[in-house]
């Protein structure tokens, strides 16, 4: 079983994830552990505080080294690998992915305000990762886009291990083509009509596979570090 922990000042945001359908029942079935850890437990102070103002002065307040060392050291098992979140960090992809889903426990570490002291960085976290070239407000979204994508790489997550073989190139990318259901037309408004393309709908499976060859993405095979 995988267990994803969370470090976080916001636990609250992943409550109605965790008990989104396939999380949910992923986790009753012990295919995967999700927990959130409120990083505010593992302060010493009564205010519970968990920034402090820059060195060098600039505007924005930091978040501190020593509540994250606290944190890590009482959650880490002996396989995780610990992520801090970061828009400097190594952009996310499939590759990372497939990585990520053969460990044991994943420890991601989220930030807000300005930034995290960069000692965590240095001597805490195995790997800093971005999920895009643009700033956030925090790495929970970023926690969520991992989790998304890798829980779905784990065998019975997402149903059958036969069905994510299937959507699977050689180079371990994603197949994925446009899909259509019914109705075969919808109108949304008198003399317009909007059509599933016939070749879905002719029974001929030798046809159908080379029309969503042609318009086939393969997504993350080309994925570069
Ligand atoms: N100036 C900060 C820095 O250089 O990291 C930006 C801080 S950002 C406002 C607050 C937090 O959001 C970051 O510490 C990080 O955890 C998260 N974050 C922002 N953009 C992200 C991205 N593209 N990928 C992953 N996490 C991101």
């Amino acid at each position: 079983m995988m267990k994803f922990d969370i470090v976080t000042i916001f636990p609250e945001i992943f409550e109605s994830y965790l008990n989104e359908s396939i999380i949910k029942r992923a986790q009753k079935e012990q295919l995967i552990k999700i927990k959130v850890h409120n990083l505010r437990d593992f302060t010493g102070d009564i205010h519970q505080t968990v920034d402090d103002r820059p060195f060098g002065g600039g505007r924005g307040m930091v978040m501190k080294v020593e509540p994250i060392y606290k944190a890590v050291k009482a959650i880490k098992g002996p396989k995780a690998k610990v992520l801090l979140f970061s828009p400097r960090g190594k952009k996310f992809n499939q590759k990372k992915a497939f990585e990520f889903s053969k460990l044991g426990q994943l420890i991601m570490i989220c930030g807000r305000y300005e930034g995290i002291d960069e000692r965590v960085a240095e001597y805490i976290a195995d790997e800093t990762i971005s999920i895009g070239d643009y700033v956030l407000m925090g790495g929970e979204i970023a926690a969520v886009v991992v989790i998304e994508s890798v829980a779905r790489l784990i065998p019975g997550v997402i149903g059958k291990l036969e069905l994510l073989k299937e959507r699977l190139s050689k180079e371990k990318g994603f197949i994925v083509y446009p899909q259509y259901t019914r109705p075969e037309t919808f109108s949304p408004k008198k003399r317009v009509e909007w059509k599933v393309p016939e070749v879905l709908l002719s029974g001929n499976h030798k046809r159908i596979k080379e029309w969503r060859k042609k318009y086939s993405k393969i997504v993350g095979e080309s994925s570069k570090e």
